[in-house]
């Protein structure tokens, strides 16, 4: 991308593209790039942004609950966004925009993380209606079994795609990732383990026939330095966190790669909102080649500057 000039000022969306808050300004300072829009005026930029999803389904669990979208809310919640601009792309685009290639349009990547086997009921036929693509993100362990990890804590049990499922969705153009082996928080985890947790999970899936992985999703979103160093030595060609744990600048950062979690108490005006927002720690990235190549000109051009509304109406 060309630098901070590449976005579309004033595009107009879906039926709810003129109630759609833009987020709000901060007060301007020293260093801040002048291309603040006007409160109220839509802007989207080019590059990718990825979505970080878990279930979709009818969940009531408490717990999980805010994890969890409707198949309703799901088809809505992308809809609004493409309502609004946004193409959704593959995996392969998201590898080569890491590598460099500039992305000119404004763009999602879809991720399920945990695998659950409610996608097929509730997810596949959505996607398939849409055009979209997505990547799912398997927790080795348990392939075709249960959440057995977030049962100890007291959630609902839920069943798992199973090692069919999951050659299915490979069919279909799915990415099937890893998301460790037992869904460990990797940074506790010593050396041996945190190796077995990130190398096992891939031979898991190649001995089912599938590919070699080369996404990861770190389980609870944990990375640390030594944790993406891992990930890189086990061959793995990027790895995501979520928006509460974003990386430091550093040349591992596409071992970082930043997702907005959609949640149940996301409408789908306020996911469009917080996928507009830069995340808040966006600033930290800044400094990072690989991410740059990755993120909107709009992250680097407004950090510090705009606040980051993940919530609302
Ligand atoms: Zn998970």
């Amino acid at each position: 991308m060309s630098g901070d000039n590449d976005y579309h000022r004033g595009e107009t969306g879906g039926p709810d593209a003129k109630r759609t808050r833009f987020p709000t300004a901060g007060p301007a300072s020293a260093g801040n790039i002048p291309h603040r829009p006007p409160t109220g005026q839509r802007m989207l930029f080019p590059g990718i942004r990825v979505l970080a999803y878990h279930v979709v389904g009818h969940i009531d669990d408490p717990l999980l609950r805010n994890y969890s979208v409707t198949p309703e809310q799901f088809e809505a919640q992308l809809q609004a966004l493409m309502g609004v601009g946004f193409s959704f792309v593959d995996a392969a685009t998201l590898l080569d925009a890491l590598d460099g290639v500039p992305v000119k349009k404004p763009s999602l990547l879809l991720t399920f993380d945990d695998a659950y086997a409610g996608l097929i009921e509730h997810a596949v036929p959505v996607l398939r209606r849409l055009g979209v693509p997505a990547v799912v993100f398997v927790v080795t362990d348990e392939i075709g079994g249960t959440n057995s990890w977030d049962v100890k804590n007291g959630v609902q049990s839920l069943p798992l795609l199973d090692a069919q499922m999951l050659h299915m969705l490979h069919q279909e153009g799915w990415e099937i990732g890893s998301h460790s082996r037992r869904h460990p928080y990797l940074p506790k985890l010593e050396g041996a383990a945190l190796r077995e947790e990130l190398t096992a999970s891939r031979t898991d899936l190649i001995a089912l026939g599938l590919p070699a992985p080369r996404l990861l999703a770190y389980p609870h979103g944990g990375h640390d330095l030594r944790v993406r160093a891992f990930a890189r030595a086990a061959g793995y060609s990027a790895a995501f966190g979520t928006r509460e744990h974003r990386t430091h600048p550093t040349a591992n950062a596409r071992f970082a790669v930043p997702r907005i979690e959609p949640l149940r108490s996301h409408g789908p005006e306020a996911l469009v909102n917080a996928v507009l927002g830069p995340p808040a720690a966006s600033r930290r990235w800044t400094a990072s080649r690989e991410v740059r190549s990755l993120t909107l000109s709009a992250w680097t051009a407004t950090s510090g500057h705009l606040r980051f509304r993940s919530s609302g109406a």
